[in-house]
């Protein structure tokens, strides 16, 4: 016999997105239920694990050693042929902040939405989606058994694999060249500054991506690759990839793998339509990493927090339309939009980059305090020094 259930909001997904939104419905004093298909939250990682400062004050949480690892000063870049650029978190990015234990974030959130009253469930796979009078019906298998949940609107927080926004007939459709494949390990042993994140950049590390090594404390460090799906020319190219950059380099050659974890981004623009009848969809299932750094966790929780606060409105009003829904469309773009699109552009014209190119550009760059300069200003000085570059660097910078 098939179960029921009747909820205000039905969340699919545990993931930052989901509890971001089942923790901001419970709060406004609705009834939420929060489906995950995996047995425990925040299980298996599959993340870099770096997120900005910022997370705290927007999602006011206290800084927390149970999932802040590190706390890191900048980042650097590293061109392929060795030159070093400095920048400080403010410009390197929403994944130079904090290290943290994604598990442990993951499962934080996920009890802090349950704590505001939100339920959750384990082992439960939404398997479709249909609109009914008032709402939409959502069947799902919880722990083997077959249950029909009526909400009055389903929110896809499924990430990178979501189906959901596409049975509400939404587009999700990547193409190749926005998707990154990514493979990382975390190692211990390892000879690196607990302060920074590094990138390594050009084709020379990872064709059409970057390597990464962010320390989660002393001589511990996620060490990963993200290689655009058009770079990659055989299957088990990432790792081979990241395998001879560990070999080759003196600070990583001694480390010892201790997990590894593999994984796809999104690498494009967000979609263009966040919102349907009785339908939000939040985090990565709508594509908002940000598609130069890989980064989503931070957009995730952003997107979250508006879809929870849209839907405590339209539930309020009596309309889970798309028009009563439609403030979520305005309200998340508002915040991450303009980055997501500079990113966006920038990650494509490092896409066909050389590296003698991005050398220079490196180089360039790193003289300058980028705190203290105007875009037009470093345009012109680089451009004074490497006339050659001036195609190559309107659009990247
Ligand atoms: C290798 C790698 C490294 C990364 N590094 C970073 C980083 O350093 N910093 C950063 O900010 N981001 C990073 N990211 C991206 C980041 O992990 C995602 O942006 C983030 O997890 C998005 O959160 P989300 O809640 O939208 O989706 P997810 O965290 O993917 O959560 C979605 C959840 O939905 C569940 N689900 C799916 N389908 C169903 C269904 N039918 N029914 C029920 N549940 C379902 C899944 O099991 C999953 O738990 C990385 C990604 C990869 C792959």
């Amino acid at each position: 016999m098939v179960g029921e259930r009747v909820v205000d909001a039905l969340v699919i997904g545990g993931g930052p997105a989901g509890s971001t939104t089942a923790y901001e419905v419970a709060m406004g004093g609705f009834k939420v239920l929060m489906i995950e298909k995996r047995s425990e939250i925040g299980i298996p990682v599959r993340c870099g694990e770096g997120i900005s400062k910022e997370i705290l004050s927007i999602l006011n949480l206290k800084k927390d050693p149970s999932w802040i690892c590190s706390e890191m000063d900048g980042a650097r870049l590293i061109s392929p042929c060795g030159k070093v650029m400095v920048i400080g978190p403010e410009i390197a990015g929403p994944e130079t902040g904090f290290v943290i234990r994604r598990e442990i974030f993951d499962r934080m959130l996920a009890e802090r939405a349950a704590a505001a009253g939100a339920d959750l469930w384990v082992n439960a796979e939404a398997t479709s989606f249909d609109r009914v009078e008032g709402g939409a019906v959502v069947n799902c298998i919880h722990d083997g058994k077959e249950v029909a949940i009526k909400a009055k609107v389903v929110v896809a927080a499924d990430g990178f694999e979501s189906q959901v926004a596409r049975w509400g007939g939404l587009n999700t459709v990547l193409a190749e060249r926005d998707i990154d494949t990514c493979i990382q390990y975390e190692m211990m042993g390892v000879d690196v500054d607990e302060k920074y994140v590094e990138f390594y950049m050009g084709k020379r590390y990872a064709p059409g991506g970057y390597i990464w090594s962010f320390p989660k404390g002393e001589n511990i460090s996620n060490v990963g690759i993200g290689m655009n799906a058009t770079a990659i020319k055989r299957g088990g190219d990432p790792k081979r990839y990241l395998d001879d950059f560990i070999r080759n380099n003196d600070r990583f050659s001694k480390g010892i793998i201790t997990e590894i974890n593999a994984g796809a981004v999104s690498v494009g623009l967000p979609i263009e339509k966040t919102v349907a009848d009785r339908m939000l969809v939040v985090g990565d299932a709508a594509r908002m990493i940000d598609p130069l750094t890989g980064g989503g966790v931070f957009t995730a929780c952003i997107s979250g927090q508006e879809a929870g606060r849209t839907i405590v409105k339209a539930l309020e009003e009596g309309d889970t339309s798309a028009e009563g829904l439609s403030g979520y469309e305005r309200a998340w773009r508002d915040q991450v939009e303009n980055q997501l699109v500079r990113n966006y552009l920038a990650k494509e014209k490092l896409l066909d980059l050389d590296d003698e190119v991005l050398d220079k550009v490196i180089e360039g760059l790193s003289e300058y305090d980028l705190k203290e300069v105007s875009t037009q200003e470093l345009l012109k000085g680089i451009v004074k020094k490497h006339p050659e570059l001036m195609n190559d660097l309107t659009g990247l910078i």
